[in-house]
């Protein structure tokens, strides 16, 4: 819930008229932005995966879609790792240095 910018009284939060006096809402785009921050704790927890471990734990109980994030990102990483490591064996294993 938010509240009307005009009388102050209680709306729902995608109101686009107030119930009660009928002032016009300034539209809230909140998901636009948030899809964005989801991308940067992506790229974070891919980038350290630990942060991505510790922001999991910090944000479960508050922010479980952020935290779901997170710990994706780390999940990606160790993938990413894996994949590479398996690679460098296979190339070392065929005598092939890089
Ligand atoms: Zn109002």
């Amino acid at each position: 819930m938010r509240y009307c910018s005009n009388c102050g009284k209680e709306i729902f939060d995608d109101a686009v008229v107030c119930p009660m006096c009928g002032s016009m809402q300034e539209k809230t785009e909140q998901k636009p932005v948030k899809d964005k921050m989801n991308i940067a704790w992506f790229i974070i927890s891919l980038a350290w995966w630990w942060v991505g471990i510790i922001l999991y734990f910090a944000f479960r109980k508050s922010n479980p879609q952020k935290a779901k994030v997170c710990i994706s990102g780390t999940i990606a990483a160790f993938v990413a790792t894996i994949i590479i490591c398996i690679f460098l064996g296979i190339c070392s294993m065929l005598g092939i240095v890089i």
